[in-house]
């Protein structure tokens, strides 16, 4: 391992600007309106469209245009220590921000009092998974038909000690405490405009870096909107067959 405070060598042997291995599958819940699953390394998310519906109670319907709602969760053994079921403080945080991410490219005007509902599940967790299941939710959203003004991918990016990384593990967001610490940055990113629709920020990082490490997301980004698009053209229908 590093000497103190320096950060040289990923534990898992990537190159700092390197991602873990991702995959991305769509169909999988062929019940569903749309669904798709987004994986890296370990950490794994299933995100599940329904809707248009009617939104009920009814004093919560917009006369002018459709409300998205997301629910995240981490399932119970998607950790080593069991995670208690039911939304917290977390939960309803992700949950939040990624209803904000994917409202700034989805266009809900064509169906008035209506809800589209994204269920977004971790059966997995390494760290990354509330930008997982943004990739995972973008495109059960594109499955379901919903009209998207663009895509959105999403990556997470950081420092640990002096060193800028991507998709940081869950060992690598948490043990790194004997320098400067870690710093995390979930980014989604739009595919055409390139526009920043969310980024959040947890520890300390200089301009500079900051905007160097940026780079580096939207370098991913591109990259993760290409398997978005073709597990889009190779719909699965798992469990069809
Ligand atoms: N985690 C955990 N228990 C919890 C919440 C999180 O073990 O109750 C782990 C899990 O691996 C998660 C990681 O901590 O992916 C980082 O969580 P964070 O809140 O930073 O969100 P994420 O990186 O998953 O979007």
């Amino acid at each position: 391992m590093a000497e103190k405070g320096i950060y040289t060598k990923r534990n898992d042997g990537r190159k700092m600007d390197e991602v873990r291995p991702m995959s991305a599958k769509v169909g999988i819940v062929p019940s569903a309106d749309g669904s798709a699953s987004f994986q890296t390394g370990k950490t794994k998310a299933i995100a599940v469209v329904r809707g248009p519906r009617t939104l009920h109670p009814q004093h919560m319907q917009d006369a002018k245009t459709g409300i998205l709602r997301v629910n995240y969760g981490m399932m119970p053994f998607s950790v080593e220590d069991r995670i208690r079921p039911g939304p917290n403080r977390r939960s309803e945080e992700i949950s939040k921000v990624t209803e904000w991410a994917l409202s700034s490219v989805i266009d809900l005007s064509g169906f008035p009092n209506t809800v589209v509902d994204v269920f977004i599940q971790i059966p997995q967790a390494d760290a990354g998974t509330r930008v997982a299941g943004i990739n995972a939710a973008a495109m059960a959203l594109a499955h379901a038909g919903i009209p998207m003004r663009e895509m959105v991918s999403a990556i997470g990016v950081g420092k640990i000690d002096k060193t800028l990384v991507i998709d940081l593990d869950k060992y690598e967001d948490s043990e790194f405490h004997d320098g400067e610490g870690s710093t995390d940055i979930p980014l989604v990113m739009t595919s055409r405009s390139k526009e920043i629709a969310l980024l959040q920020l947890d520890g300390k990082i200089s301009i500079p870096e900051f905007k160097a490490v940026i780079e580096m997301g939207k370098k991913a980004c591109d990259n993760i909107l290409k398997i978005q698009m073709d597990a889009l053209k190779n719909i699965t229908g798992e469990g069809n067959e």
